[in-house]
């Protein structure tokens, strides 16, 4: 990820000037409201203290309180912060969510501390970020290793600092505590719901739609199940470990269940073991890359096989690679349209939280396929009228939002 906010500050360059933005507003959005770096001491579990640093990146409020995740990283940077920050604000307004864009974490590996040591990290960090977050400040909510209960001891440390409880304080909480139905899912349905628009528009047959998911993880899996209810096959997944192939077609169920029992996709029935890098240049009618950036390259976009590319993950396309693939008229759905569920759910969860007022799950997936709908007109419409990329149209539609908000509130003072 190192390069990933030199990359996003080029794309917004380039949108800038095709936008014609005043340079003002280009220099403001270039840069940050705010970033916080925080020292969080915590004891360990054999009573010695312990420094970790933290972060807080806010990039723009024009257009409402910043939202967010939370990552926990032994390689987290802040230029990785800055980037998704970034990219936080543009998924925000191309949707039409009234949040601007933050990030935020930690550097340090989870996986080598106790669940007590995890949750004392939670509640130090949280309390060192409290003075600039708030409900309608800047809400947090769950990214690479966090999860609900992360959620769930930031929600209780800034509710007994401020000394009364505030579930809306960050979202993706467990639904007892005023989580919202239908958030775990929602990245993945959101993927389902953006495939089958694409497809749509792109005249591929949906008819036994061929998926390839790379990453059958949190959103990859949830993606796997909603295409699989919608009638697709899934020819191949894969795990850091390898990926698997069949092409007739895997069961979801069967799958998640292999997945679980063995850590690891080998040995699944009728299926042919591949790697990562095979598995991306597939025959296919999709291909979801749902793992990690930087994983369609200069190197392989010249042998990718799939009639269309729906980025699950952030940042899976290097802009390179975005070049080849558009001499090859291979479409791709960018990630800040094409993964924008898990906000627009995140926002859904804050408006329930803050009228104490809560949807059912039905309501929650209609108003979401009514938002991803309308933001991937809006998107296919610009791409088309201006002959340019989806990811060029959903960026400069997402720009000229913050800037227009940017321009009508003026400079304070
Ligand atoms: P996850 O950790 O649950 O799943 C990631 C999956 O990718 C795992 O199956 C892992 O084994 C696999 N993987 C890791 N390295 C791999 C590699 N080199 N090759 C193939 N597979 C590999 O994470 P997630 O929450 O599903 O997130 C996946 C991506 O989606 C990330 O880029 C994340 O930023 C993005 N994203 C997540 C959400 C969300 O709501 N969780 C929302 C928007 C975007």
């Amino acid at each position: 990820m190192g390069n990933q906010w030199q990359i996003a500050r080029k794309q917004l360059d380039s949108v800038s000037a095709i936008l014609s933005l005043p340079e003002n507003v280009h220099q403001l959005l270039r840069n940050f409201d705010r970033i916080l770096t925080v020292s969080v001491p915590i004891q360990m579990d054999d009573g010695a203290v312990k420094v970790f640093t933290g972060f807080r990146v806010q990039h723009n409020s024009a257009r409402g309180p910043y939202k967010g995740g939370v990552r926990y990283h032994p390689e987290l940077t802040l230029d990785d912060l800055k980037a998704l920050a970034m990219e936080m604000t543009w998924k925000c307004s191309l949707v039409g969510v009234p949040f601007g864009g933050a990030k935020g974490g930690i550097i340090c590996n989870p996986k080598e501390l106790s669940k007590s040591e995890l949750e004392r990290l939670t509640r130090r960090y949280t309390y060192a970020i409290m003075p600039i977050i708030g409900i309608e400040k800047d809400i947090p909510a769950p990214d690479v290793n966090t999860n609900e209960q992360i959620m769930a001891w930031m929600m209780d440390t800034y509710s007994m600092n401020s000394g009364f409880c505030t579930p809306g304080i960050v979202t993706g909480k467990p639904i007892n505590i005023g989580g919202s139905l239908g958030r775990t899912d929602a990245t993945g349905l959101g993927i389902a719901f953006t495939i089958m628009n694409s497809v749509k528009h792109f005249k591929i047959d949906r008819k036994e739609l061929k998926v390839v998911i790379q990453g059958y993880g949190n959103v990859g899996s949830a993606v796997g199940k909603f295409l699989s209810e919608m009638g697709c096959k899934i020819v191949a997944v894969s795990s850091s470990k390898g990926g698997i192939f069949n092409p007739k077609g895997m069961n979801h169920g069967a799958l998640t269940r292999h997945y679980k029992d063995n850590g690891s996709f080998e040995h699944f029935p009728n299926a042919e073991n591949i790697t990562n890098e095979a598995l991306l240049e597939l025959p296919c009618d999709v291909l979801i890359p749902a793992a990690l950036g930087n994983q369609i390259t200069n190197e392989n976009a010249g042998r990718i096989k799939a009639k269309i590319i729906v980025e699950g993950a952030n940042g899976p396309t290097t802009p390179e690679a975005d070049q080849i693939l558009t001499e090859r008229k291979i479409p791709v759905v960018p990630d800040i349209l094409a993964n924008a569920g898990g906000v627009i759910v995140s926002y859904f969860e804050w408006i329930q939280d803050v009228q104490c007022y809560f949807w059912c799950e039905k309501e929650v997936n209609s108003k979401l396929s009514n938002i991803l709908d309308r933001a991937y007109e809006e998107a296919l419409h610009l791409s088309r009228e201006k002959k340019l990329s989806l990811r060029t149209a959903a960026i400069m539609l997402a720009v000229k939002k913050v800037a227009d908000a940017i321009l009508v509130r003026g400079l304070y003072p």
